[in-house]
């Protein structure tokens, strides 16, 4: 079916993997797209019977993203569905923050997300059918060191309900998770730089976290498999926080 085709960008490792992995447990041929080759993702996706396709691209850079949505369309059938998850940390206090830190952040979050929706929706609309998924943060509503991550993931969210404005009339919705503290990499980075151990650190989240715990990729990729399902379809420019308690 034309309409169960997935891209996750991102999806070499953490959430996007487990987003990835959990589309194709739905039914969803899920093109696993990295700036490396993700092949984990797509072993694990193949092996459990399902199917995955890895496509290369930095989702900074046009060509490329324009190539792979192409590539996609030809190997598996137009993308109806987007996930855009790719992102980095470069965190750094104001007066520390280099420019390249600065675009960095901006340019993979924000040019990303851009890009790759410019790219996928032109599948959707031709097929008046879609589903968009941008991955945003509680940094949004500020977060000390993460001016740039906080401003992307903010933006984000500008980005989400202007797209869910312009593509609803296409079937298209556009919607954004904000997760809270998730344990991957990424977070695992954060606690090494602050000099802790990663135990100590997520202990330390979850003692704040209502429900007693940190999140894992699968609390993202569980609302990630909803809002991208049919039955999601009045579901627009909405911002969910998935962070184990309220978030103001
Ligand atoms: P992660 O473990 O660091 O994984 C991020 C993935 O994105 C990596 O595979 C990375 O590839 C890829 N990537 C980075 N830049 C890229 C580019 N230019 N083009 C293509 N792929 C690129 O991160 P995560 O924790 O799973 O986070 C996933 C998303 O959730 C991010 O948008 C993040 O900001 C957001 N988020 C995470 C948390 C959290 O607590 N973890 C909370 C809120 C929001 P490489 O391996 O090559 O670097």
């Amino acid at each position: 079916m034309d309409q169960r085709i997935a891209i996750v960008t991102g999806a070499a490792r953490g959430i996007g993997a487990a987003i990835a992995q959990r589309l194709a447990r739905d039914g969803f041929a899920v093109a696993v797209l990295d700036q490396n080759a993700a092949t984990d993702t797509v072993d694990t996706i193949t092996t459990a019977g399902g199917t995955a396709l890895a496509v290369e691209a930095d989702v900074t850079v046009t060509e490329q993203v324009d190539a792979a949505v192409a590539e996609v369309a030809e190997r598996l059938g137009p993308p109806t569905v987007l996930v855009n998850n790719a992102g980095i940390t470069r965190d750094n206090l104001i007066f520390k923050m280099a420019d390249d830190d600065w675009d960095a952040v901006i340019g993979v979050h924000l040019r990303g997300a851009f890009l790759m929706s410019r790219a996928v929706q032109r599948y959707q609309t031709e097929q008046r059918y879609g589903r968009i998924v941008n991955l945003s943060s509680t940094s949004a509503l500020g977060n000390r060191g993460q001016a740039n991550y906080a401003t992307a993931k903010a933006g984000l969210q500008g980005f989400t309900k202007t797209l869910a404005i312009e593509l609803g009339r296409f079937g298209v919705t556009v919607n954004a998770i904000a997760p809270g503290f998730i344990e991957t990499d990424m977070t695992a980075a954060t606690a090494e730089r602050l000099g802790m151990s990663f135990a100590d650190f997520k202990a330390g989240i979850a003692a704040g976290v209502p429900v007693g715990r940190v999140g894992q990729p699968e609390d993202i990729a569980a609302t990630a498999a909803f809002l991208v399902s049919a039955e999601a379809g009045y579901v627009s420019g909405q911002v969910i926080y998935v962070a184990g308690g309220p978030t103001d």
